[in-house]
């Protein structure tokens, strides 16, 4: 292999250290701030310090932070750049140097240390900071045309609703030159990544969003691993690069298909349970169990799809023919084997992982059978009903809502389950059945208010309320 994963993470960290920086540790993915719900980004272990809430250490910090974003989920296998789980090598000024620095020094990693051809790097900076623009195209020689003017969606960055913030300037790599300067735009996906974001960090957002000056201007900035392996590996994706691929390979083993011979479809299963699995393991790992609430909901719901995905490529059992076996476990052991320079306290809770995950799996398969053959029976009615009203064919809320409620099965696995039979969830009617029972329910239920960060969709994913579709069926199937 040209470049690994691991020597990139090595060689960025070797670059900030011999420029004053101070090597840190990752923090847990389940961060020390009551703002956001996971780790999203390598500044948040020290957002006090920008803040001027705490005294910093040292001026200068080096990290390889492990990230989960759990709003990028759907763009997992869709998009060549978006994972879960993934790395992100910052460097880090607290009060000390400022844009000069962080743009020569970007650079100079950029295309010296990493060798990447100044003619095929764009970069973006936000619209009214004329002072950034200079510094790229006035010292670095980087061409007009090549520098984009980008709004607050792209080159502002916020760590949530609230907190330090500010102005950012992003580096992308160019996969086609030769497609020209014009009509640009560096968000697409199949000519451009965007790999190195540096934030200009000045300001602190209010709560009532007003931008209130930091005492001191910081740099906080984002590479992405994945992204800089796919590039130097020259894959595709960030998914054919060997932080990821071994994963692949081994669930297609397990799967018994070949990954560069399969159609799209199932590459793209490939590269959900390759991605899925390393959030899995990298949370259980920092003590997130699977759970009905918060983030043990999140590992719960990716856990749950792996297993769906895994099925749906023709995974059973443990792949040996043993149907009654668990392949997950077998999965998370080649991420633990790959885990040692992300996190070596990963091996060490090893046992533990894979315990949990056996008896997450064995339990979800009970479950999703059940409710598979129920599903199949409403799924071919609504096909017969066909359309009604002009509306395709649908399958109602109340039988959703039996699913989920009788059978523990999960809603969003219904939708797509639907969807791939070219069939409708009636949404409303589902949501109209839940909120029914929660107003009839005397159970207490244990409410948790997570306010999370960068993404509203984020809330959007995570229930605030227990999820009891599970432990009802259970609850039900011993009474029966
Ligand atoms: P994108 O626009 O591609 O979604 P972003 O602007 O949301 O990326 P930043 O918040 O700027 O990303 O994060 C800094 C860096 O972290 C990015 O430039 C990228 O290299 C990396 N990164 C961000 N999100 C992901 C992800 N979901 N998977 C892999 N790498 C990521
Ligand atoms: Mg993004
Ligand atoms: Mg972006
Ligand atoms: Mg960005």
């Amino acid at each position: 292999l040209p470049v690994s994963g691991d020597s990139i993470r090595r060689r960025f960290l070797d670059f900030y250290a011999s420029r004053g920086h101070k090597v840190l540790p990752s923090s847990s993915l389940v961060p020390d701030d009551p703002t956001v719900l996971l780790t999203i980004a390598g500044m948040l272990q020290f957002k006090r310090i920008f803040l001027g809430k705490e005294p910093r250490k040292v001026a200068r910090a080096t990290t390889a932070q492990r990230c989960i974003r759990t709003n990028d989920v759907e763009n997992v296998g869709q998009t060549s750049r978006h994972h879960t789980f993934f790395e992100m090598l910052g460097n880090f000024s607290f009060g000390d140097y400022f844009k000069r620095e962080a743009i020569n020094w970007a650079w100079e990693l950029t295309t010296k240390e990493f060798g990447l051809a100044p003619e095929r790097l764009w970069v973006s900076v936000f619209e009214d900071d004329d002072e950034a623009f200079s510094i790229w195209h006035d010292e670095l020689g980087v061409p007009v045309e090549r520098i984009k003017r980008m709004g607050e969606d792209d080159n502002f960055w916020t760590s949530g609703v609230s907190g330090p913030c500010g102005p950012c300037s992003e580096i992308y790599y160019d996969f086609y030159p030769e497609r020209g300067d014009s009509d640009v735009d560096l968000g697409d996906d199949s000519r451009f990544i965007e790999f190195y974001n540096l934030v200009f960090m000045q300001y602190n957002k209010t709560d009532d969003g007003f931008l209130e000056p930091l005492k001191q201007k910081n740099i906080d900035t984002g590479l992405g691993l994945e992204r800089m392996a796919r590039i130097l590996q020259k894959v595709p994706n960030n998914y054919e690069t060997d932080l990821l691929f071994p994963i692949i390979e081994k669930a297609a083993e397990l799967a018994v298909v070949s990954y560069t011979e399969a159609d799209e479809q199932i590459k793209c299963y490939l590269k959900i349970i390759g991605d899925h699995m390393r959030a899995i393991v990298y949370l259980i790992s920092d003590g997130v169990f699977p759970s009905n609430i918060g983030r043990g909901y999140v590992v719960r719901r990716l856990v749950r799809r792996v297993v769906r995905t895994g099925r749906l490529i023709g995974i059973r059992g443990d792949g040996n023919g043993n149907l009654e076996g668990a392949f997950v476990p077998l999965l998370a052991e080649k991420v633990i084997e790959l885990s040692s320079q992300i996190d070596s306290d990963v091996k060490t809770s090893a046992p533990r992982i894979l315990e949990e995950l056996k008896r997450e799996e064995l339990r979800f398969v009970q479950t999703l059978e059940r409710g598979e053959k129920l599903l199949e029976q409403l799924l071919t009615d609504a096909l017969s009903r066909g359309p009604v009203n002009g509306v395709g064919p649908c399958l109602s809320g109340k039988d959703a809502f039996l699913l989920y409620d009788t059978y523990g099965f999960p809603i969003e696995i219904t939708m797509e389950v639907a969807q791939e039979r070219g069939v409708n969830v009636d949404m409303e009617g589902f949501d109209s059945e839940m909120d029914n029972q929660r107003r009839q329910s005397q159970a207490a239920h244990n409410v948790v208010k997570l306010a999370v960060g960068n993404a509203s969709e984020l809330t959007e994913s995570v229930p605030d309320t227990e999820f009891l579709g599970y432990d009802t069926l259970s609850a039900r199937a011993m009474v029966e």
